[in-house]
């Protein structure tokens, strides 16, 4: 599972600002696409080849007991209980405030690993701009800025000192089940949808305590092929003892997708497509994992509202425009059969074999009918292409002053592989190599 940070402190320390720098990804295919709009509290970050979680917990305002900062406590707790790592951020320009020592006895309570960061140090003195933060007594205080990015790296990397690389997903996914993830925010069907796929009486047999970040994991076999399940609406459905953990998880949600190989996002034809659903269909994307949408409750809906439902999706939703969409009944077993035709088509994409001649050749011909446009005086030159990942694919393209190619560019080849090799229900990724 993906480690989760958590960005933790009083407003105005500078925790948007550091969520910002650590979830701004490099990767072009997720920078402004028509319609995505981001989570600006829940995102993903890389530091090397390490993957993580990154949760800014808004203002944090232990202090009240009602109306909506109230509720904003309940996000930032249930954000501490799941965090793997606590960052606890404190302003070394304003010097150490009441609120901060509060916070820090709940931090102490809640028994995650905190570290305790002090911002905004740019051009002070490091042990000067600290010291008086040691009376939180939650161990040395770092000094950084997120603003400049000094000491941020050193801050994640110790953030993250106990955890392993992830594995390499081309060779341990090669041959396996499918981990297929269905998500959604709640009230869509997605209880409904694992019920009307396993039967009930065998996901009651699943009945275990867990905490709220975990997903349950189920078998599932159609027409002779396995799946892993991994259901997120899990724990809080099952049986009465678990009702009292009914609490929607982003981290959850994210967790699961990260540790599947295609997600199902389930959407709910009644209400159209909210805001939480776009977050949700931009982790995805921003994930990699392969992608079907479930567009669930199609039963019993009149003629006009389903037209409004496919416009709200073309209008909203419009950056998945590589999966595939099904209109479904979990409660009546309607469009079951062809959403996991959809599954395994998406599954396939994600997972293909594409060979450097193959590349190679689509590469020439796409750079004949269209040559990269020319950049400061510069035309840049596509050699060869070769597969740098799958789940999802990653075509590495090496060439000559790729610096100047453009995302345009980028996106026209990106149409082109996706076309040739028939990577329907995958993003595809899209990188150049410089030289050799
Ligand atoms: P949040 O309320 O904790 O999310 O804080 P913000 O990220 O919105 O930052 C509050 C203010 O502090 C903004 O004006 C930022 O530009 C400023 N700020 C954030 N990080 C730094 C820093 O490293 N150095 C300085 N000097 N200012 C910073
Ligand atoms: P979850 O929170 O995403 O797991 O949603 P549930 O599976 O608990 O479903 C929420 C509500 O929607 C329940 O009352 C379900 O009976 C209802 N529901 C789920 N699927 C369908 C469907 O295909 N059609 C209709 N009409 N209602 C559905």
């Amino acid at each position: 599972m993906l480690p989760t940070i958590a960005l933790v402190g009083r407003p105005n320390v500078g925790k948007s600002t550091l969520f910002n720098r650590l979830t701004k990804t490099r990767d072009a295919l997720v920078a402004d696409l028509p319609g995505l709009t981001r989570d600006r509290h829940y995102g993903r970050g890389v530091i090397g080849s390490k993957p993580y979680l990154v949760v800014d917990t808004g203002g944090f305002e232990p202090l009240v007991d009602s109306g909506i900062l109230k509720e904003m406590a309940r996000q930032t707790l249930l954000a501490i209980d799941e965090a793997d790592v606590v960052i606890f951020l404190v302003d070394g320009r304003n010097g150490l405030a009441p609120q901060d020592k509060v916070i820090a006895d709940r931090l102490r309570k809640s028994q995650r690993p905190v570290l305790l960061a002090v911002n905004k140090t740019e051009g002070m003195q490091r042990a000067i701009a600290s010291a008086e933060f040691h009376e939180l007594a939650l161990g040395d205080p770092l000094s950084i800025s997120s603003a400049h990015g000094e000491g941020v790296r050193d801050l994640v990397e110790l953030a993250l000192e106990h955890f392993p690389e992830p594995e390499d997903e081309e060779e341990t996914s090669a041959g396996k089940t499918p981990k297929v993830a269905i998500v959604g925010r709640p009230n869509v069907g997605k209880s409904t949808l694992v019920n009307a796929l396993l039967g009930e009486e065998r996901v009651i047999a699943f009945d275990q305590p867990g905490t709220t970040r975990d997903s349950i994991y189920l078998d599932l076999e159609r027409n002779g092929k396995h799946y892993t399940i991994i259901d997120t609406a899990g724990v809080r459905k099952r049986g009465k003892v678990f009702e009292a953990v009914e609490k929607f998880s982003v981290i959850k949600t994210m967790q699961a997708i990260e540790e599947a190989n295609v997600a199902i996002l389930v959407v709910d034809a009644q209400e159209g497509i909210t805001e939480q659903d776009a977050h949700v269909s931009a982790y995805i994307l921003e994930s990699g994992r392969a992608l079907v949408v479930a567009v669930n409750k199609w039963d019993g809906l009149e003629e006009d509202k389903r037209e409004w439902v496919k416009r709200e999706i073309d209008r909203k939703l419009q950056f998945l425009d590589f999966a595939k969409f099904h209109y479904i009944s979990a409660l009546r077993k309607k469009g079951l059969g062809e959403l996991f035709t959809s599954v395994d088509g998406a599954y396939k994409a994600a997972m293909a074999k594409l060979s450097t001649p193959q590349l190679t050749r689509v590469l020439e011909d796409a750079t004949m009918q269209h040559q990269p446009p020319i950049s400061k005086g510069i035309r840049p030159k596509l050699r060869y292409a070769h597969q740098g990942g799958s789940n999802p694919p990653i075509v590495v393209i090496h060439g000559n002053h790729v610096d100047g190619i453009k995302d345009s560019y980028r996106r026209y080849l990106a149409g082109v592989f996706r076309k040739a090799f028939q990577l329907t229900g995958t993003p595809l990724r899209v990188q150049f190599n410089q030289g050799a």
